[in-house]
């Protein structure tokens, strides 16, 4: 039997990273499983090594959907992962080091949302769109009326809907218009006393294509209710290769008294919940008693001043490369691994932002066999089976990452 001070010695990095007490208790299993004659001796250390815990693991994504929900949508630019480093001990995030005294929290990076978004007199920052959401309702709408179309009557994704968020403050849903069609008269005969607020919520993940109408903000804003805009993504200006993605600016400048959005779709940053738009109505979802339980860290208020002030984010980096780069990238790469060819295919956005957008991108396709084997490696690689074939699409691996992808495929 494999001695147990033998195992942590052998286990070093393990105990680094784990602690000493968690890799003796997963060592001591393996040892009474191979008493009990359930593994040999001699298997007690490959044991060990496959019960440690691994928490979440560094995944390359090659399937060529940019923001993807179930790898952790937006990866973060090395300067947002910097200044979480730089965050994540003790910091001023509430503490004015000039005067010595208390701060308001997270200011530099609400200074720099600020700053990002100029059409907004005020800005708000939550643990996500959905809170975002939640907090209007709360602040705006319990015991009252939101008034939306049914054609906005979106579910997010993992069964999550935006209704039932609503509805769960107590406020009641007014839902006017039909599945495809709303007039702004729809709109106006809904307005009344107890109208909190009209909230238009952008289709992200779903297209309705055919005989539809919607309205537009500016028509809203005529009607004496505020207006709240749920874009979704975090687009915070116009994208040229996302015409029909809307944007807070946008939205702002067409009258949207609040628009919330994503700080980890479109935008690239840590997951967050953006409040945009007029300062009186954003000072009091701030002063709102539910704030505080929906208030971000210090991580995601660092990562995210990081992502609004730095260089351009890895998001914003994949979805601009062009085509015939990520060609000539998959061409070298495929060179260089045996029964692998360089192709064209097309990635999508994903992740609840620009239904239908057809990215033109370039895979390294390689037999189905590889999938399985990628996604077990030391570092997994996740890519997508198309026609039979498992295509490693580059649209979504930063080039710095062409080097790991390739050593992952030759294993
Ligand atoms: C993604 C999305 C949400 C939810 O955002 P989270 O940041 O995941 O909470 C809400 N509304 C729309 C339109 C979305 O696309």
């Amino acid at each position: 039997m494999p001695r147990t001070d033998a195992l942590l010695v052998s286990f070093a990095d393990a105990v680094r990273v784990h602690g000493a007490a968690t890799v003796k208790a997963v060592i001591v299993t393996a040892q009474q499983r191979a008493r009990a004659g359930e593994i040999a001796p001699s298997e007690v250390a490959s044991q060990v090594a496959a019960a440690l815990p691994t928490g979440p693991r560094r995944v390359i994504n090659a399937t060529g959907v940019v923001v993807h929900t179930n790898l952790g949508r937006a990866p973060l630019s090395p300067a947002a992962r910097a200044a979480m480093d730089a965050a994540s001990g003790t910091t001023d995030v509430e503490f004015d080091l000039a005067t010595g005294t208390r701060a308001r929290r997270g200011r530099s990076a609400l200074a720099a949302l600020a700053s990002a978004v100029p059409d907004a007199g005020g800005v708000h920052v939550v643990n996500n769109n959905a809170a975002a959401l939640l907090l209007c309702a709360l602040a705006f709408a319990a015991g009252r009326e939101i008034v939306i179309s049914r054609g906005e009557l979106v579910e997010i994704g993992d069964g999550f809907r935006i209704p039932e968020l609503l509805r769960s403050t107590g406020a009641r849903l007014h839902e006017v218009g039909t599945t495809n069609r709303v007039h702004l008269r729809d709109y106006a005969e809904a307005v009344g006393p107890s109208t909190g607020f009209i909230l238009k919520v952008h289709p992200s993940n779903f297209q309705v294509t055919g005989f539809t109408s919607t309205v537009d903000i500016a028509s809203l804003t005529g009607l004496g209710v505020p207006v709240i805009v749920d874009i979704g993504s975090g687009l915070l200006a116009p994208h040229p290769l996302l015409p029909d993605e809307p944007d807070a600016a946008t939205a702002l400048r067409a009258g949207a008294d609040i628009v919330t959005a994503s700080g980890d779709k479109l935008l690239g940053g840590p997951q967050a919940g953006l409040l945009l738009g007029d300062a009186d109505l954003v000072e009091r979802l701030r002063g709102h008693p539910a704030a505080r339980a929906l208030r971000v860290d210090k991580l995601t208020l660092a990562a995210l001043e990081a992502t609004l002030r730095g260089p351009i984010p890895p998001v914003r980096q994949t979805l601009e490369a062009s085509a015939d780069s990520l060609f000539e990238r998959a061409s070298l790469l495929a060179a260089q691994i045996p029964g692998a060819e360089a192709v064209r295919c097309v990635a999508a956005v994903g992740g609840g932002g620009a239904p239908g957008v057809e990215l033109p991108s370039a895979a390294v396709s390689l037999p189905m066999e590889y999938a399985e084997s990628l996604r077990l490696g030391e570092i997994p690689v996740v890519g997508r089976i198309e026609r039979g074939r498992c295509l490693l699409d580059l649209r979504t691996v930063l080039p710095s990452d062409d080097e790991l992808l390739l050593r992952a495929v030759l294993g």
